[in-house]
């Protein structure tokens, strides 16, 4: 599997949206040659759909996929801020858990987000995906038995075409320790289409299989999106949703409200919300953990608990995902006191009951 057999027959086949930039920049009337100076660093591509989700520049939608001259001036960034590469036993398998993997099997996106972690390599010449890389990280995975959950990823592994993807998975279904599956994709939010009751059909032959996709704001949540998810929800593939929070995207209470119910409507359960990571190109997306500590206690007990994903932070140079949580609790002795969600100073007994 080259990259000229594996990606580019999804490209062709679902629409030429080369020159994405430009049909952007003439509709809006905006100067495309500062965008095109980031694009030549950090590529860009904006699937049709998306792009037509763009209502007027500086938008939410707008932010997300379109190049921005503060990603080349960014003074604190890291390019591989997870230590990825360091904890990768085989290129593009990051083994970082005890119990589980993170597999990269495609190097691209229908759209490239411009708060990509893996900005450093996603849709670069930097990240090849070979027959090489996916059967030394097969091997990987049957010499490790200890890994039991594996997360295919990448770029977006719905960019293969179905029987590439069918081809991994089912070799990676041979490998008896391998007990679920999960892919991590954003094609239900930024190119819906791609999501057939073939492609469905197909992943519900190796369950325990798992979705997560990636919704950042309301406007995302389309009646196209739905249908991606209700197809493969139909499919009996659970389906979770990671969000990243963005400063001036989706930093907001109502924001935030609106899109976890949204996702919940759509039969997506919120998983996390991420802090940003600290990669380069990326640090004018940042909030402050207090922000999202805030933002975090504007959702608990105000919306479904189903609705509530956790805020996670991943911890810089590799150590894993820790969770965020606002402080409820003021004092632990022989009683709990502890505010309630609205605020209201509470207690409860913190000690064995001995009998009279
Ligand atoms: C996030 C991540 C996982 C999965 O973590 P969960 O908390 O189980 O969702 C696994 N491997 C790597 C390298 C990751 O970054
Ligand atoms: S879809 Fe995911 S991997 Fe692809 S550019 Fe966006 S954040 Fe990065």
């Amino acid at each position: 599997m080259n990259k000229r057999t594996t990606e580019t027959t999804i490209n062709d086949g679902l629409c030429g949206w080369d020159g994405s930039l430009e049909q952007l920049c003439r509709h809006f009337s905006v100067d495309i040659s500062p965008l095109q100076d980031v694009a030549k660093i950090y590529p860009a591509r904006i699937s049709p759909y998306y792009r037509q989700l763009i209502q007027a520049p500086g938008d939410p939608i707008w932010h997300q996929a379109v190049p921005d001259l503060q990603e080349l001036s960014d003074p604190e960034g890291i390019e591989d801020p997870l230590d990825e590469e360091n904890l990768s036993p085989v290129p593009n398998l990051v083994h970082k858990y005890p119990d589980r993997a993170l597999f990269l099997i495609s190097s691209q996106c229908p759209v490239y987000c411009r708060f990509c972690t893996r900005k450093r390599k996603v849709g670069r010449s930097e990240m090849q995906i070979t027959e090489e890389t996916i059967a030394a990280g097969l091997d990987y995975l049957q010499k490790t038995p200890a890994i039991k959950d594996v997360l295919l990823s990448g770029g977006d592994p719905f960019m293969l075409a179905d029987q590439q993807l069918e081809n991994i998975l089912s070799r990676l279904r041979r490998i008896p320790s391998v007990e679920t599956i999960r892919i991590g994709t954003r094609v239900p939010c930024t190119l819906p289409a791609r999501v057939t009751p073939e492609l469905a059909a197909m992943l519900a032959r190796f369950h325990p299989l798992y979705i997560n996709t990636h919704f950042n704001h309301p406007r995302e949540l389309t009646a196209e999106a739905k249908r991606a998810c209700t197809l493969l929800a139909d499919a009996g593939i659970p389906l979770g949703c990671q969000t990243v929070l963005l400063r001036g995207v989706n930093d907001s209470v109502t924001t935030l409200r609106e899109l976890f119910r949204g996702l919940l409507a759509m039969r997506v359960k919120p998983y996390y919300l991420f802090q940003i990571d600290q990669t380069k190109g990326t640090s004018h997306f940042r909030t402050t953990i207090e922000t999202g500590l805030a933002l975090m206690a504007g959702l608990i007990g105000h919306i479904s608990g189903m609705a509530i994903p956790t805020y996670a932070l991943d911890a810089p140079g590799g150590g894993g995902k820790i969770p965020l949580t606002p402080a409820y609790i003021t004092g632990c002795g022989q009683t709990l006191e502890f505010t309630t969600y609205k605020g209201l100073a509470c207690s409860y007994p913190n000690r064995h009951w001995n009998g009279t």
